[in-house]
């Protein structure tokens, strides 16, 4: 089948649940997992006469997250009311920010997979409260609500609709998880729900200017989903316009299983929740000074950290993208590259050897001191011990022990022979045996180097230095 003359449009609205030690209007502890409805004070759980205190700390990330995709922060703000009643909201409102989101505008950049960027553009960032979580009991005909969750700070970050595909948003959704936890604001946790994704998502026929009715799906809390999620929605749209039938603007939900979307609800109209300013918190009133000190304490973002090992380090684009992954990763390569001048094997160790350790032992840190990890590379690159033995011997010895490399190598009998005359000896030994071969050679055939260099190897069994080896034997080659 052909492909439709359909554009896909797609907006996200991310909320990033924010690191800080109390929620945003109280005192009450922020944090995931502690036993249902034992972080919920009276401000939390809404008992009258109680006033929200504002936490500073969620300012202060919001500004961060905005000055790192280049966003106008508003001097000036305010939040509001926004009205609805749901069990897991004791107020009856959410406080939210409507009229002044701290941020507006700004970008994120996407490394599309064929290698071509495009800018995001984004539409605002905004401060407000989470609500609690309903939790509807499996077998039995009730539901609970767990409060804990309630007043927990959230960024709502919202995009324009410039995204074209389940890739896009994908790809864009693990920017965002990427920047914030090397802003440090949000741990990026998708399971626990740290950030959790919004898609609005419609089609349009190809070279319209006219948006599509949109459809909303909602709470998707995997990278994976909002992919499948946003690609099932926009063949869904586009089969149903095709058939000449019309899409309903309206609310659905991403069912994991079935890889398909369902309806839920009618979308509401925005006017439904009666926005208004909320008089028991006073306004927002930043000053530049206290904007400029914050964009002093901004650590390096991915993409600077990308640039700087591309241009400082002399790493191929791709490394630069794995390393700059995980913020942790970044660092140890800057901390490893303090400690060794070859930076493409320090590159080539974090993403072999030390990635598949991480992987296998599910870490998320890797505690190694640069420095004992730098004694190992220099032994290879030294050509004291093969990369073989290195990364499948020595490096398992050298996170398990605290020995230092080299005594590791003595102890496991790993150091190459590096001896030039026994090498030399070798080689003539060889030479000598495969005269044939050595006619070949001079006759054109140079992959003969190759099985003499196996017969050399196999005589040193195994240990000896492979470049002084091959060096060798062309020599001797050349010579005869
Ligand atoms: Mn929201």
């Amino acid at each position: 089948m052909s492909s439709p003359p359909y554009v896909t449009v797609v907006g996200l609205e991310v909320h990033i649940q924010l690191l800080t030690h109390a929620k945003i209007f109280s005192g009450d502890a922020n944090r995931y997992g502690d036993t249902p409805n034992t972080n919920v004070g009276v401000i939390t759980l809404a008992h009258p006469g109680t006033l929200p205190k504002f936490n500073r700390r969620v300012l202060e990330h919001a500004v961060r997250l905005g000055i790192a995709c280049g966003s106008e922060i508003s001097m000036h703000q305010v939040f509001d009311r926004k009205n609805y009643f749901y069990p897991d909201l004791p107020k009856g409102y959410q406080l939210t920010q409507d009229k002044t989101p701290v941020c507006r505008g700004g970008q994120i950049g996407l490394v599309l997979k064929d290698g071509a960027s495009r800018m995001i553009s984004l539409h605002k960032i905004h401060m407000e409260e989470d609500a609690g979580k309903s939790m509807h009991l499996e077998g039995r005909n009730e539901s609970a609500v767990d409060y804990n969750r309630a007043g927990v700070p959230l960024l709502e970050l919202v995009t324009h609709p410039v995204l074209h595909s389940g890739e896009e948003a994908a790809l864009f959704l693990s920017e965002v998880r990427k920047l914030v936890q090397f802003l440090g604001i949000c741990d990026g946790n998708m399971e626990e729900g740290s950030l959790r994704c919004d898609a609005n998502v419609s089609v349009m026929p190809e070279g319209s200017r006219v948006l599509g009715k949109k459809v909303e799906i909602k709470n998707m809390n995997s990278i994976r989903h909002v992919q499948r999620a946003v690609d099932y929605e926009a063949s869904r749209q586009t089969e149903i316009l095709q058939q000449g039938g019309e899409v309903i603007s309206e609310t659905r939900t991403y069912h994991e299983e079935h890889g398909k979307t369902y309806s839920m609800r009618m979308k509401e109209d925005l006017n439904d929740y009666r926005y208004f300013p909320d008089p028991d918190l006073t306004p927002l009133e930043l000053t530049k000074d206290w904007i400029n000190e914050i964009r002093k304490s901004m650590p390096a973002l991915p993409n600077q950290l990308r640039e700087k090992f591309i241009t400082e380090y002399g790493l191929p684009a791709y490394d630069a993208d794995v390393l700059t992954e995980s913020k942790e990763m970044a660092a140890y390569f800057e901390a490893l590259c303090k400690e060794i001048r070859h930076y493409k094997s320090a590159s080539n160790w974090l993403m072999g050897p030390v990635k598949s350790l991480m992987n296998e032992h599910q870490l998320t840190t890797f505690d190694v001191p640069p420095a004992r990890m730098a004694a190992l590379i220099s032994l290879v690159e030294e050509g004291k011990v093969s990369f073989t033995a290195a990364s499948q011997k020595l490096f398992p010895e050298l996170v398990r022990t605290e020995e230092l490399p080299m005594d590791i190598a003595v102890r496991l009998d790993l150091l190459q022979n590096r001896d030039r005359d026994a090498i030399e000896q070798l080689v003539k030994e060889v030479i000598h045996e495969f005269p044939l071969k050595v006619e070949e050679y001079h006759s054109g055939k140079k992959g003969i180097v190759s099985m003499l260099m196996g017969e050399v190897m196999k005589r040193g069994k195994g240990k000896l230095d492979p470049r002084l080896a091959n060096e060798c034997i062309i020599r001797k080659l050349n010579e005869s």
